[in-house]
């Protein structure tokens, strides 16, 4: 499913965080420089306490809106994350391509990001709708994962997770047959 250039890398961004342990600083770290492409060249990606504290929320921010399960919730909770963007679009062509960056040149990580995931949600949203988003269906896992098949019908987050799944629900039959 080809769902937009922009909204397609933003919305994994996004992802990525939901699924990071975000209130571990050094998780926080490894993080932002696994997604250092996403920042304007001299951002400062030494975060304060204060910032760390406005990523977490935000990657909670975005899990809530994964989390809503109905077009009303989705709606609200993707303003929520609009409400902390600062939108000033310019394009660029930094990576050699050219594109469109969506929050100011100068601003702080914090900001970036925020712009950025925000964004890239709801243009997700918009495009696709927002049944694609999802959480994944393995009992012991909660990440969240944007289902890309054609007949949107993804369950997991992994084909890890699908096999482990697999496994457990053919254990579950042959006892339940063994009975
Ligand atoms: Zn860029
Ligand atoms: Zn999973």
């Amino acid at each position: 499913m080809d769902y937009g250039g922009y909204s397609s890398g933003a919305v994994q961004l996004a992802v990525d965080l939901a699924n990071t342990h975000y209130d571990d600083p050094q998780t926080l770290v490894d993080f932002l420089a696994a997604h250092r492409d996403w920042f304007a060249t001299r951002t400062r990606l030494r975060l304060t306490p204060e910032e760390r504290g406005a990523i977490a929320q935000l990657g909670r921010g975005v899990r809530a809106v994964v989390e809503a399960g109905e077009e009303a919730a989705v709606i609200d909770r993707l303003n929520d994350l609009l409400a902390g963007a600062d939108v000033r679009p310019r394009m660029t062509n930094h990576d050699g391509t050219l594109h469109v960056h969506y929050s100011r040149g100068g601003a702080s990580a914090v900001e970036q990001l925020t712009t950025t995931v925000a964004v890239g949600m709801a243009l997700l949203v918009m495009d696709a709708g927002w049944t694609r988003l999802g959480l994944c269906a393995a009992e012991d896992c909660q990440d969240v994962f944007v289902d890309t098949s054609r007949n949107s019908s993804r369950r997991f987050c992994s084909e890890t997770c699908a096999s482990r799944a697999g496994v457990a629900a053919y254990r579950s039959r042959q006892r339940g047959a063994s009975r």
